[in-house]
């Protein structure tokens, strides 16, 4: 397993948007840096690390060069590549800081892409940049669902082990009646890892108690400065 993950290309500010990071040369190689981790599995999976390095080095090429084109073997490799897997290689950070970017001038990639004087390399790369900005904007869309669904709803303590409840898809913005079954589907059955709240236990108690509201046992449990229900998952615990 010769392949090696690089994140040397992935940075926001490398794929062309900036002019002055044009001129100093950081933009060489960057795209077939993105390119290149938009086939993370292929290249974890087996050994193709000929095919990779020959990615990079014909990539390298086209970039070190300003007068260069693109090669339209690695055009045809950016269509072959799907742009949420290339922007799920990156990090949190440079998901967040292209999908910002993005978000701030596709309008801008849109007007400079209908000009039909662009120079060809410049439109690739915008092409580029417009189709993985896009992707990095839905990846963080993505992850922002997936944090709401396992954040608690008593506590807002995020990182439950699963969704408390099976349509559930973030803490309520209104106070809701238990028991929450009739809200958000089944219930785990399990408990908030920081306060405790037992989901579809203590809002639906098997020995016919008064059902507890998220809001209720969230005062209960400040009153109690907050405790830890595993303290093994505290932070620095
Ligand atoms: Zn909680």
């Amino acid at each position: 397993m010769a392949y090696v993950k690089d994140r040397s290309g992935l940075s926001a500010n490398r794929i062309g948007l900036n002019p002055r990071a044009r001129e100093n040369g950081v933009n060489n190689g960057s795209l077939p840096g993105f390119l290149l981790f938009g086939l993370p599995w292929a290249c974890t999976m087996v050994d193709m690390t000929g095919v990779c390095e020959s990615t990079r080095r014909i990539g390298s090429n086209a970039y070190s060069d300003p007068d260069l084109r693109l090669p339209s073997v690695a055009r045809d490799l950016s269509e072959l590549v799907p742009a949420i897997a290339a922007v799920h290689r990156m990090t949190t950070a440079e998901v967040r800081e292209l999908a910002t970017r993005w978000r701030g001038c596709r309008e801008w990639i849109a007007a400079e892409l209908d000009r039909a004087d662009l120079e060809g390399a410049r439109r690739e790369e915008l092409r580029v940049f417009e189709r993985l900005g896009r992707a990095a904007w839905r990846l963080v869309e993505l992850r922002t669902q997936q944090e709401r669904a396992v954040t608690c709803p008593a506590c807002w303590f995020v990182g439950l082990d699963q969704p408390p409840y099976l349509a559930f898809e973030g803490p309520p913005n209104e106070p809701l009646k238990p028991p929450y079954a009739v809200h958000f589907g089944d219930p785990s059955r399990q408990r908030c890892p920081r306060c405790g709240y037992g989901f579809g236990l203590d809002d639906d108690p098997d020995d016919g108690s008064d059902p507890i509201s998220f809001e209720v046992w969230r005062w209960d449990w400040r009153d109690r400065d907050c405790p830890w229900f595993d303290v093994t998952r505290r932070p620095g615990g």
